[in-house]
């Protein structure tokens, strides 16, 4: 297999020398287990964190260790019954080109019954934690307003056409005008630039009746944009930060703790966190229904940003923490 290690713990903006790529021969698969040719590999925000052995809630990639990530792969050696070379699984074969895995975790997947990369975005995690964040903490109601960053890449935009199917007003922010028209032709309410001068003046003029659910994507200056247009008992289901992950000190200016307590406190707002592993067990199953019908429907699009070859898979992970991914962020590492 052809992969990619973890050379150096970054500092700030990972760079091309915190990976090395190398070339090693793998074991031949055990009872249960499996060997596999990646087709998809999956680039997520998460990875920032697991290069870092900062606490956490998973642990760290060790140095020199595979980037775990999301793959789409086809079977090529099966050592149990239930998987036949030629199959298509969704499985953690990190960022290599073949991978030898156990079983237990891998999801079989029907060639016909939609893209194969639709596992790793709208039809996988990412759309999970859409749903799951938002129907769970968010509980958008008819009628109310839902704001989301990060709104094009794959948990923005399900949060986004999500909130409307409830009846919910979708309010999406992103970087550039290309994202903020894209938002706009998928039927978004309003799309606001963050990066736009006038930002916060745009963001009052989308957010007329204020914010009752803010998807927490981002942090940074967003999210001091966002905090005094909540409303009431307005939720805040806290999904990622990723304008702070590559961060290697505080922000400049007013420590802002101060305004942030009193804000949650007088307007008696409900701020909760979560990874979406913890909704798996209980609402994986209606979310495969839900989503799938959705997307069959062309009630929920979604777009995908596909790169050619693990060789580029470094420099599409940088960009991703930049902003410069338009759509889930997918390396096709070999042809399905
Ligand atoms: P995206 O495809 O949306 O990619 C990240 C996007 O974040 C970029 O395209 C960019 O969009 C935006 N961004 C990057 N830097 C900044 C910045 N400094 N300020 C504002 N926006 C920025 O990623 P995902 O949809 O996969 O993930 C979205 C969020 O959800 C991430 O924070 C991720 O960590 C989190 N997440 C959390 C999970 C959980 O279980 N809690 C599970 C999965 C994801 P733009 O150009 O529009 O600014």
């Amino acid at each position: 297999t052809t992969r990619i290690v973890l050379a150096a713990r970054p500092h700030g903006a990972p760079t091309a020398a915190d990976f090395r790529t190398e070339t090693v021969e793998l074991p031949a698969p055990q009872d249960g287990q499996v060997s596999l040719e990646t087709i998809y590999l999956s680039l997520d925000p998460y990875m920032r964190g697991r290069m870092s052995d900062a606490k956490s809630y998973a642990e760290p990639v060790p140095i020199g260790g595979t980037m775990v990530g999301a793959t789409v792969s086809r079977v090529v050696e099966s050592r149990d019954d239930n998987f036949t070379p030629g199959d298509y699984v969704l499985g953690y074969g990190g960022w290599q080109t073949h991978s030898v895995e156990g079983t237990g975790h891998l999801v079989p997947l029907d060639l016909h019954a939609a893209p194969l990369s639709t596992a790793l975005g709208v039809l996988g995690m990412p759309g999970f934690t859409a749903y799951s964040g938002l129907l769970t903490i968010g509980q958008p109601k008819p009628g109310e307003t839902v704001v989301v960053a990060a709104a094009t890449g794959p948990v923005g935009s399900a949060v986004g056409q999500i909130a409307q199917l409830k009846g919910a007003r979708a309010v999406g922010i992103a970087g550039g005008p290309a994202k903020v028209a894209y938002l706009q032709d998928l039927g978004f309410d309003a799309a606001i630039d963050h990066r736009a001068p006038d930002f916060k003046e745009q963001l009052k003029a989308a957010t007329p009746d204020g914010i009752d659910v803010y998807f927490e994507n981002v942090g940074g200056p967003v999210f001091d944009a966002v905090l005094p247009r909540l409303n009431t008992y307005a939720r805040v289901p806290v999904c990622g930060l990723i304008a702070s992950y590559n961060a290697t000190e505080a922000p400049a200016g007013p420590d802002r703790l101060g305004l942030l307590m009193r804000t949650i406190l007088t307007k008696s707002l409900t701020v909760r966190g979560f990874i979406q592993s913890e909704f798996v067990k209980d609402q994986l199953g209606d979310f495969r229904r839900d989503m799938t019908a959705w997307v069959a429907d062309g009630k929920v699009r979604y777009r995908e940003d596909i790169v050619e070859g693990l060789d580029n898979a470094v420099s599409a992970f940088q960009g991703l923490l930049r902003g410069d991914n338009f759509g889930k962020l997918v390396v096709q590492v070999s042809a399905a």
